[in-house]
């Protein structure tokens, strides 16, 4: 058995009934590595001596590829630019200490869109990363390095993290099941911010038993984020053994179906997974959610104003590049970031920094931030007669490469996936089947309340089932 092709759960059992090791997997993960990183390009980077060493210490964990955006002691983390190559991270983040505290341990740096700045990780500045069901393919992003290694079986799971979609478009691409947590549900500290308002990590897995499994590992309170709060972390686990889909209410917000540019094929599998609900005893329930319309635009006012904030650190002097032709302050960090920032988080900073200025900030960021209270007031209505959303994750399947070169169509692809990271709800991404001529999986996602991950994932789970 090539142990790299198994997930979470058969991990688990394998190790407790001693068949095999957290050595044997990661060696088996390393060998999936060698065969298929040079097609797939799914990592940047793999200690492969670290992950060694860290299984041989806890030989009952299980390793789980990282997002090279998220600090592991030692490791790089370049978040894919040229700005940070060469930094190594001196501490672990809280969801690495957790995991590692909780029968899990690093393995791996994953590809992925520059600072997390994209849908595709085409806006990587350190390699590409093909989609592993047709290598002409994007594999989504920005967590696409994650997605394609689960896809691709070069690792067991891997942690993704998503602002405005990045974890669930991705998985909707690559074939697996991802889910992005309620806004606070799981700490960022060590993660490199980029929307501070809308960052959650989350866990990218082949099953949603596994990602269950994974999510209950990460979550829970930190003295290091304050946005973390005191509540317990449901065994969200044990939560699956009552996965139903009878007597739920499955909501339909027209606004996530009547969509110019949806594929006929998604629509079709989005449409033929919502009839798999019913068939198993769903409710279905038409709702509205009528600010829709103007979450992207809310989205690229706010996530690009608190990227520029956050990327200011970036300058030179504390981390990684320092241009060779600066000769005095002022040239080092504007020639650094020339250098070391790629286009599409220069247009970002340049947004961010317009939309932040005296004069214009009433103008877009405090409006802004107005409409982003509708927008989370439409869910908190939808969830009093709904238990879950049902929504396509992005109106397409994979793309081709430079399908997307203009960044409004780039944009776009996160139409169902940003008005919830908005509103700091949790959504999945559960696979729903594939295209009928070209072969490539599609998503299907639900939505739920905030801290309502439990009731996420034992529908999720459900829907699942109706597949097996
Ligand atoms: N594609 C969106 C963006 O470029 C979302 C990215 C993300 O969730 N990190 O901002």
């Amino acid at each position: 058995m090539n142990l790299a092709e198994i997930g979470i759960k058969a991990a688990r059992d394998g190790i407790a009934k001693g068949d095999f090791t957290a050595v044997d997997i990661v060696k088996d993960v390393i060998s999936a590595y060698k065969a298929k990183n040079a097609e797939i390009g799914a990592y940047l980077s793999f200690d492969e001596e670290a992950a060694l060493r860290l299984a041989a210490e806890n030989p009952k964990s299980i390793p789980v590829a990282v997002k090279d955006l998220i600090n592991v002691e030692g490791q790089p983390c370049t978040c894919a630019s040229k700005i940070l190559e060469g930094y190594l991270s001196p501490y672990d983040a809280t969801v690495i200490k957790n995991m590692k505290a909780n029968g899990f341990f690093p393995a791996g740096r994953t590809n992925m869109d520059e600072f997390a700045m994209g849908s595709s990780t085409e806006n990587s500045g350190l390699g590409v990363t093909r989609n592993p069901y047709d290598t002409g393919r994007v594999p989504g992003g920005s967590s696409g390095g994650s997605a394609a290694a689960v896809g691709a079986n070069m690792c067991i799971a891997a942690l993704g993290t998503d602002t405005g979609g990045s974890i669930r478009q991705p998985a909707s691409f690559c074939n697996c099941v991802g889910v992005k947590p309620s806004y606070g549900r799981v700490s960022r500290f060590g993660v490199t911010a980029f929307a501070s308002s809308l960052d959650q990590v989350g866990p990218m897995a082949k099953s949603v038993e596994d990602a269950a499994i994974l999510l209950k590992a990460l979550a829970g309170r930190d003295e290091m984020d304050g946005t973390t709060p005191d509540m317990p972390v449901p065994d969200y686990e044990a939560a699956l053994t009552t996965a139903s889909m009878k007597g739920v209410r499955l909501g339909i917000a027209k606004e996530y179906f009547d969509v110019a540019g949806m594929d006929d094929e998604v629509k079709r599998l989005v449409d033929a997974a919502i009839s798999k609900c019913e068939q198993a005893g769903a409710e279905l329930v038409e709702v509205s959610l009528p600010h829709t319309e103007y979450a992207m635009a809310v989205y690229y006012i706010i996530a690009p104003a608190e990227a520029s904030a956050n990327l200011a650190r970036f300058d030179g002097v504390r981390y990684g590049h320092r241009s060779k032709r600066a000769d005095d302050v002022m040239s080092i960090y504007t020639k650094s970031r020339a250098e070391g920032f790629g286009a599409e988080v220069k247009r970002r900073i340049i947004m961010g920094t317009y939309v932040l200025s005296s004069g214009y900030y009433d103008a877009y960021y405090a409006r802004a931030q107005k409409v982003r209270t509708l927008i989370r007031r439409d869910f908190e209505e939808a969830f009093g007669k709904v238990d879950a959303l049902i929504a396509p994750c992005a109106p397409t399947p994979a793309f081709e490469f430079g399908a997307n070169q203009d960044p409004l169509t780039m944009y776009l692809n996160d139409l169902f996936t940003i008005p919830s990271a908005l509103a700091g709800v949790c959504a999945s991404s559960v696979p729903a089947g594939f295209t009928e001529n070209t072969r490539l999986p599609v998503g299907v996602q639900f939505i739920c309340g905030g801290f309502e991950e439990e009731k996420l994932l034992r529908i999720s789970k459900a829907y699942e089932d109706c597949n097996h």
